[in-house]
């Protein structure tokens, strides 16, 4: 149900500041512009929670179809598998669910979702009880015929958050169609700017390989922007303007061609989303023309 492009793919999350000032405003407009763009991708934002009814989602959807738009969701950033806390645990699934529904209406196949913090338990204990009940949502997800669509832990930029690569990698050998979401932005954060060079990019990749085979690793999903940090990790998302923090998509964009991935890449930019699509995707057709 994928659309399978066999190349690289790029769009933006969100709506970014050159949307409004061409004068759009409404979601609906976006598959048309975007496809003017150039660009290939969308992703809809339910990071406060879930509120778009199935009709608007289904209008828009039907337009991402008519300029062969992919649509991706970001689940609610309330969801935490690692809550010690049943009830918030249990919420999650439901924050999950309930956007694998929407993103059916928008005729996507892939949902982001952030897996938890670490709290004040131990990190084995915290990664531990979200690999538990993330495996309650898959069981959860298969009964409410949902398994058809991709769903994507992401690696996160806070040393307190679930989500190292490692982490990720674990998380999506519980399922067929659980895929890895890699934001170098945040590993970056994470790493504190020892994102540099392709073998950088390609040591990460290698072990996508090793842990998860050919099929995820090809085709993960990406969220790419540069990301200011501290001492904690992730501070705040920048422009492909900044010079001081990175990481740099030529590197990575070479090792996608090195290494014939395939993978959909959104850029998280703070306000200049298409625009840096747009440039990542230039970068990635000259890589692919050298
Ligand atoms: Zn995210």
């Amino acid at each position: 149900m994928e659309r399978n492009y066999g190349r690289a793919v790029f769009g933006p999350s969100g709506h970014d500041e050159s949307f409004a000032a061409e004068g759009h405003s409404l979601t609906l407009e976006m598959p048309e512009w975007l496809k003017a763009k150039g660009l290939e991708l969308f992703e809809y934002s339910f990071g406060r929670g879930v509120r778009l009814n199935g009709k608007t989602a289904e209008a828009i959807g039907a337009e991402a179809d008519k300029y062969g738009i992919e649509m991706s969701v970001h689940a609610p950033y309330f969801i935490n598998f690692a809550s010690p806390e049943p009830e918030k645990a249990e919420n999650s699934i439901t924050y999950l669910t309930s956007s694998l529904k929407e993103l059916r209406h928008f005729h996507g196949s892939r949902c982001v979702f952030h897996t938890g913090a670490q709290g004040t338990q131990t990190r084995k204990e915290a990664f531990d009880r979200a690999k538990f009940m993330f495996g309650k949502a898959l069981e959860q997800i298969s009964a409410e015929g949902l398994d058809d669509l991709i769903v994507c832990p992401e690696t996160m930029g806070k040393g307190a958050q679930i989500g190292t690569v490692d982490e990720i990698i674990e998380l999506c050998k519980m399922g067929d169609h659980v895929y890895p979401c890699v934001d170098f932005g945040h590993v970056n954060s994470l790493w504190q700017g020892a994102l540099k060079t392709a073998d950088d990019f390609q040591r990460i990749i290698d072990s996508m390989f090793d842990g998860l085979g050919e099929q995820k690793t090809k085709n993960m999903h990406v969220h790419f922007s540069k990301i200011q940090y501290g001492a904690k990790g992730e501070i705040r998302h920048l422009t492909f303007a900044d010079t001081v923090y990175g990481p740099e998509f030529e590197p990575f964009a070479e090792v996608i061609v090195k290494n014939g991935l395939t993978p959909h890449i959104l850029s998280e930019s703070a306000g200049t989303q298409m625009l840096d699509a747009q440039t990542m995707k230039n970068m990635y057709e000259f890589a692919k023309a050298r």
